[in-house]
């Protein structure tokens, strides 16, 4: 039996049991590693590998992202490369084969070249946070920070291994690096996630400015002095790079379009925003920093005592996803700045998807809830109302801690952050039509509550039972809709009906009708009294 192994975890190593391979035709079996990674028992060992035979994969080909099969070789490289995109969002088997110390092309504004900086400048910390990252992007990362940033200005690369468990990042790791002038490597032994690590190795760094970067980068030329330049004109002041991307599928480098910035929506998802509904930005302006109301976390830079004043990362936020909304909303408020720096750059590897395994399904809801509740005052209805689902989260940490961080620092509202820093992020007046308590003015025990003026949460026997979207405008001539006592269902336009109870329905004719169960139901309208719902309040928009 042939079989290739992933080259970082060799089955061999792993001691995985080959007696059932045997059975499989020779090009049957195209390559094998473990499944799942963490510590393995003798007995998991035996039933750890996943095989992909060569099926799995023409299928997933044809309408996967990697391209038709082609050759033989082809084929097999192909497969690989599909595997290792499964396991970690981009292609790891072609990043293995492109070299750890490429630079991107050049892709600064001519007028960068003539920029001058100060001789002096604050000394950094480069802090890498990882966590299973492959040996290819994490290395790359490290070579491209050693390769181009100026020795005096790199107090240290600081690598954070975030609890991995794949074997490379260990031993290997550790040997490779000790022969790598100013790494330093740290093992946490507890998994910290993206905001902890990072705050872990804020008080270990030695640097005066934090350069946070994540573990699968790529650095221009020069890309370090003009954002330590801006750090040291002013200590409040938070940079980024311009974010290049590189692509996930081909590895290929894509340059971002200056002018760009980061930004949030209501939803609290970040993006960077290419062409900014700005004043047009003059030409010879090209080289100018631009204020940014958010910054995004693949690379920032930050003055050490500045980071560690303001309040580092926010220990309550979870493993990972809106730690950069919650800082960006922070600085800003709390007296800082944040810009993106045009003539530095650092690209950073898109993913095709997530390739953690997270214990908690509502991680990423749980963090953005956190950042309404301790930062957005009553702003954060907003974003309750575009998740609806929010509403029914606890959180597993209080903010009161964060709260009085606010107040100790005299940190301004979120009222002051969307009219100074943000003005372009439109306001929704999404007005209640309808609030309060809703009730079936014949049955009793169904419940409901408005979850957004669009969206109503339906429980029922205190048990949620639906979700659906109703109609809360009345008709101009209010012959339907909540004013007639109906809700109607947008999509359908049909009525939401209540029904008591379970019974056997008999027609006049004797006729005996499936039994119906008790609950609530789409119907076509009628003026049936089960169609006929009492709200607590109602409010008729303006015009009506
Ligand atoms: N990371 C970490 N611990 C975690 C999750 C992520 O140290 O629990 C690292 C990860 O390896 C990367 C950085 O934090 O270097 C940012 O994470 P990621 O790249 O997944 O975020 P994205 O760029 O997708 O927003
Ligand atoms: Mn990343």
């Amino acid at each position: 039996v042939k079989f290739i192994v992933d080259s970082l975890d060799p089955a061999m190593e792993l001691g995985v049991d080959t007696a059932p391979l045997k059975s499989l035709q020779e090009d049957q079996l195209l390559f094998v590693f473990p499944s799942a990674q963490g510590t393995w028992t003798q007995q998991e060992r035996k039933r750890s590998y996943k095989m992909f035979k060569r099926g799995t994969f023409k299928d997933a080909t044809a309408a996967g992202p990697l391209g038709s099969v082609r050759g033989r070789t082809g084929s097999i490289q192909m497969e690989m490369e599909q595997a290792s995109v499964q396991r970690h969002g981009f292609n790891e088997a072609l990043s293995e084969t492109i070299s750890l110390h490429r630079r991107p092309p050049e892709a600064r504004h001519p007028e960068c070249f003539g920029e001058k900086y100060s001789e002096i400048l604050p000394s950094a910390s480069v802090v890498i946070c990882f966590h299973e990252e492959p040996w290819s992007t994490l290395m790359r990362t490290v070579h491209s920070v050693l390769d181009t940033s100026p020795r005096q200005y790199l107090q240290e690369v600081l690598l954070v291994d975030d609890l991995s468990q794949n074997r490379h990042l260990k031993a290997r790791l550790g040997s490779y690096v000790s022969g790598l002038d100013g790494v330093r490597l740290i093992h946490s032994t507890r998994r910290l996630g993206v905001g902890g690590c990072r705050t872990m190795a804020a008080a270990k760094a030695k640097g005066q400015v934090l350069v946070f970067m994540d573990s699968h980068c790529e650095c221009h030329e020069g890309w370090l002095e003009p954002l330590l330049e801006r750090v040291s004109q002013d200590r409040s002041r938070v940079v980024s790079p311009v974010m290049d991307v590189i692509d996930w599928k081909t590895f290929q480098y894509n340059a971002t379009q200056w002018p760009v910035r980061g930004v949030f929506d209501w939803r609290l998802d970040f993006y960077w925003e290419l062409n900014p509904p700005l004043q047009e930005i003059p030409p010879e302006e090209a080289v100018l920093p631009l204020q940014s109301p958010a910054l995004g976390g693949g690379v920032l830079a930050i003055d050490r005592n500045f980071f560690q004043s303001v309040g580092a990362y926010d220990p309550g936020m979870l493993l990972w996803g809106a730690e950069q909304i919650e800082l960006s909303i922070r600085v800003w408020s709390c007296g800082g700045s944040m810009e993106v720096v045009p003539c530095s750059r650092v690209a950073h590897l898109s993913r095709h998807h997530l390739p953690y395994i997270f214990p908690d399904q509502e991680m990423l809801r749980r963090n953005k809830i956190r950042v309404a509740d301790i930062w957005m005052d009553a702003y954060k209805k907003i974003y309750y109302r575009r998740d609806t689902l929010a509403h029914l989260i606890k959180q597993v940490c209080g903010p009161e801690e964060r709260l009085r961080l606010k107040r100790s620092l005299g940190c301004r509202n979120f009222h002051w952050f969307l009219s100074t820093v943000y003005p372009q992020l439109y306001v929704p007046q999404d007005k209640l039509a309808l609030s309060g308590e809703v009730r079936h003015t014949h049955i009793c025990h169904v419940c409901f509550s408005l979850c957004s003026s669009t969206l109503l949460c339906f429980c029922y026997s205190c048990t949620m039972w639906a979700l659906a979207t109703v109609q809360t405008t009345p008709g101009r001539n209010n012959s339907r809709g909540p004013l007639s006592g109906q809700l109607v269902h947008q999509q359908s336009q049909m009525c939401v009906e209540a029904v008591q109870q379970a019974g056997l329905l008999q027609s006049k004719t004797g006729e005996v009708h499936k039994p119906t169960a008790g609950g609530l139901y789409l119907k076509p309208c009628t003026r049936h009294p089960r169609q006929q719902w009492h709200f607590e309040q109602l409010v008729a928009p303006k015009g009506n």
